[in-house]
């Protein structure tokens, strides 16, 4: 049994069930043991492949719409460019990568990651070690900001609500005999965070709700609305919400029970695209899409990119590129499920891509 188990076995006994968030913070960020502290995390050796690890091109095309959206801001000769949960910093790295030639883009930009894993923030420094790092954006200073992130809040904790005789109760997680549960208690307050839409549903359905997702949403929608700026958010996830159980595990590119080895897999469940653009609608900022990944990367230009990076290469390595881009933008693949969020200032014109 993993240490993390036994900890959380403790804890229930002691406490009662704990919600799913509780459970799948603790999984994931418990700073001995969480899922994060682990080193091989990403890529092809890890347990998942994300999107700059797929190809450079993901954060080339990223770095073009990030210069694009400073042109627009004026080109202050000092901004904050700010990654959520940059990973391997991989993605960091390309954007400053392509933006280089675009003169005074890389000067102006000072870079600010949001990384709660001290294992990751290490690797992190190995790809941009002029970066600053924070455990939130409250100690990020003020001023305009180009914020960026990817499969950042498919990581954060959910609540799940069932349906029970006309009812919403949450869905806690208890442990009998050193084996966790599901049971279905008193709800706490997030569940009026339902969706309109989904306040009636049928008997047995599952409502997912991630309160910390809508906090930080909130909190970048008013940073920009008050000095400035520009977001992306990448990630899968629903358009508009809709019923189902999406809390999953992965360990070695396979889907695993989520409650069998805390700390080994890691957790993630689809984000609610259309609840992110009501948060921060309501702190004021405007709010494009979801639109799908790959509609958004090939109207940036990933196709011209893709070919770019082929000619005058061998047949393998063109066979590569290709397989990459299917990758990112295939509708089986990357395309459709992978969802592109803006948030802006509403002066600033529409962003590219939307
Ligand atoms: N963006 C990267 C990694 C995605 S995994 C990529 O695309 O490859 C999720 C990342 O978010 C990890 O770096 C994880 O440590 C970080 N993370 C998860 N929850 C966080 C939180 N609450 N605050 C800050 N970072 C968090």
């Amino acid at each position: 049994m993993t240490e993390l188990k036994q900890s959380l076995i403790r804890r229930i006994e002691a406490t009662g069930p704990i919600t799913l968030a509780e459970f799948m913070a603790e999984c994931l960020m418990h700073p001995q043991h969480g899922y994060y502290q682990k080193e091989r995390v990403f890529g092809k050796d890890g347990d998942f492949i994300t999107a700059p690890e797929v190809s450079q091109m993901f954060g080339e095309i990223i770095g073009l719409y990030m210069a694009d959206r400073w042109y627009k801001m004026g080109k202050p000769q000092s901004f904050h460019l700010i990654e959520f949960g940059p990973g391997r910093g991989t993605l960091m790295a390309d954007i400053l990568r392509a933006t280089a030639p675009v003169e005074g883009f890389v000067d102006a930009a000072e870079v600010h990651f949001i990384e709660t894993s001290l294992q990751l923030r290490e690797l992190q420094k190995k790809k941009v070690p002029h970066g600053n790092w924070h455990d939130t954006l409250n100690t990020v200073p003020e001023g305009p900001s180009l914020i960026i992130g990817n499969e950042f809040f498919d990581a954060l904790p959910i609540h799940q609500y069932e349906r029970q005789n006309g009812e919403w109760l949450e869905r806690r997680v208890h442990a009998e005999d050193g084996v966790f549960q599901l049971v279905v208690t008193k709800p706490t307050a997030h569940v009026a965070l339902i969706p309109e839409h989904m306040k009636d549903g049928p008997d047995g359905s599952i409502a997912e709700i991630c309160p910390s997702a809508l906090s930080i949403m909130g909190d970048i929608a008013l940073r920009l609305n008050t000095h400035g700026g520009s977001a992306l958010f990448l990630d899968y996830g629903y358009r508009i919400s809709s019923f189902g159980d999406t809390f999953q595990a992965l360990k070695n590119h396979e889907y695993v029970d989520p409650f069998a080895e805390p700390g080994a897999a890691d957790l993630t469940a689809h984000v609610a695209f259309d609840q992110l653009h009501r948060a921060a609608t309501e702190a004021h900022s405007k709010a494009y899409g979801s639109t799908p990944q790959g509609m958004f990367l090939m109207a940036l230009g990933i196709g011209s990119r893709a070919q770019a990076l082929a000619s005058g290469t061998d047949a393998a390595k063109q066979e590569k590129i290709l397989s990459e881009l299917k990758r990112l933008t295939a509708p089986d693949e990357m395309g459709t499920l992978f969802k592109v969020l803006a948030v802006q200032n509403h002066e600033l014109p529409p962003p590219p891509g939307f």
